[in-house]
């Protein structure tokens, strides 16, 4: 059933910040929907809700197929991907987007495809734009008829008023009116099109296939199908491919780059690099900054799986404590769409992870998370190491205290919600009721991501706006609707 929405879904991570999106394109390879959906499987850990992918053939033009549920279920199935012929594609895979949460129909789903006078164009769009409200009743004043919820589809309307003749000019003129976070790849008949924001907020690297090259948000997507990092693409820069050429435009203004610092703790998998950075070695680092600036004597460091792995790892390596399994993960229970009984939903985390008690009766566990959100999940936890017999539990998170919500591209409850809105980390700590609940700091963050001197409170290397409330792009839909900035 492609075009109904799902049902219900029902989120057993609902107690993490979700990125919203994964991007990915390919050129110059017989069959490229196939690469696409290969590299959109590697991404599906950013967006389990839908995924999409548009290709174009010279003899059949540009075809598309977009379906709810992960890319193994859809895109894996070869009377699909016959419809998605050609040496050009590009796909998306999606958790929801800004004015759809809850309530997606497949016309949300991206890739989007626009027909102009001068041929079509398609576009996946990775984070959020914080004008798209502004700019939708400019549109739709101006006559735009828009078919979806999504706030991307504004770009698609913004090329088609542009006066430009092509589409790279034509993106570039849409994409001067949009403010916030996007990571693009976008295709026209011929050309493969890759753009960062000036911050390069989210991420988006350039990879080479024999002669063929590719686009994805992260590398791991490279390696599923035997693609070579080449680079980055840089923040504010526009590659367009072509004829199996990369060319590199400098369209906006220069910026200083504040890169998503919450990708290198969680979003982005451990086996990609950002930056130059292993993912897996900086969350590492994390873990051995912690341990220096939150000791504790234990018995144990556990991991809470799978994101908090690494980190633990670093704990325990810094501290000298053993490092165990204390909690274990069942992987094969992630988002479903099949409503839960009542007395299912009451289980919770126990569906997804359970407590290993022969090791952990009698003992001193150090607990590390990536983050703490609502704080709900961190409840259940602790109370499933207690029932198995633990001495005592002590949080250590991987994360500085999440009080800001954030506006490009990552799912996060309401302002109210978050505990560190309202909480101090010893208010956390008696309402968590562990023995001892400690956060990483800012600096030490920053040291762990390879800043030797911290954080620079006067001109932060990162974007940090959901630990800090310092926003480097103000949301201004956000401000319009009474939200509230931190003080200076
Ligand atoms: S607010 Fe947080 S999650 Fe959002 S881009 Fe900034 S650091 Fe990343």
């Amino acid at each position: 059933m492609p075009d109904m929405p799902p049902a219900h879904p029902f989120d057993f991570d609902s107690d993490k910040l979700k990125e919203e999106c994964g991007v990915f394109g390919v050129t110059g390879v017989a069959d490229a929907a196939n690469f696409v959906a290969l590299g959109l499987h590697a991404l599906q850990h950013r967006g389990q809700e839908a995924g999409g992918i548009v290709s174009h053939d010279a003899e059949q033009g540009f075809n598309s197929a977009r379906r709810f549920g992960y890319v193994r279920d859809n895109f894996t199935k070869q009377s699909l991907m016959d419809t998605l012929p050609g040496p050009l594609a590009i796909g998306h895979v999606r958790y929801s987007t800004a004015g759809s949460k809850g309530n997606t129909q497949i016309r949300d789903v991206q890739p989007f495809f626009g027909e102009f006078s001068m041929g079509g164009a398609a576009i996946a769009h990775n984070g959020n734009i914080t004008n798209a409200v502004a700019l939708r009743r400019e549109l739709i004043g101006a006559g735009s008829i828009f078919q979806s919820a999504s706030d991307s589809e504004c770009i698609i309307h913004l090329m088609a008023r542009s006066l430009q003749r092509k589409v790279p000019e034509r993106m570039q003129d849409a994409l001067r009116r949009v403010e916030g976070a996007f990571s693009i790849v976008a295709m026209t008949r011929t050309k493969l099109i890759g753009v960062r924001d000036p911050l390069g907020v989210r991420p988006l690297v350039l990879g080479s296939l024999g002669d063929g090259w590719v686009l994805s948000s992260e590398t791991c997507a490279l390696d599923i199908i035997g693609a070579r990092f080449e680079r980055e693409v840089e923040p504010g820069e526009m590659v367009v491919i072509e004829d199996g050429k990369v060319q590199s435009h400098r369209p906006f203004a220069p910026q200083k780059p504040r890169f998503c610092i919450f990708e290198h703790v969680y979003f982005s998998r451990p086996d990609s690099i950002l930056g130059g950075r292993s993912v897996y070695e900086t969350r590492r680092a994390i873990g051995v900054e912690l341990a220096r600036e939150a000791p504790v004597e234990a018995d144990l460091v556990c991991p809470v799986p799978d994101s908090g792995t690494p980190a633990a790892i670093g704990y325990s390596q810094e501290s000298g404590i053993p490092y165990a399994m204390g909690i274990i993960r069942n992987q094969y229970m992630g988002r479903t769409f099949i409503e839960p009984t009542e007395q299912i939903r009451n289980m919770g985390v126990r569906l997804k992870l359970n407590v290993n008690r022969a090791l952990i009766k009698g003992k001193r566990v150090i607990l590390v998370d990536d983050s703490v959100v609502r704080g709900t999940t961190s409840i259940k936890i602790r109370e499933m190491i207690l029932d198995a017999g633990a001495a005592e539990v002590h949080f250590r998170i991987a994360s500085p205290p999440t009080a800001w919500p954030c506006f490009y591209g990552v799912d996060t409850p309401e302002r109210e919600k978050l505990l560190a809105s309202h909480m101090s980390a010893e208010q956390m700590r008696d309402h968590l009721k562990v023995d001892s609940l400690r956060f990483i700091s800012l600096d030490g963050l920053y040291r762990a991501v390879g800043e030797k001197k911290g954080r620079n409170p006067k001109s932060p290397q990162y974007c940090d706006a959901c630990f800090s409330g310092q926003y480097p792009v103000a949301p201004s839909d956000m401000i319009d609707k009474g939200f509230t900035l931190a003080a200076e």
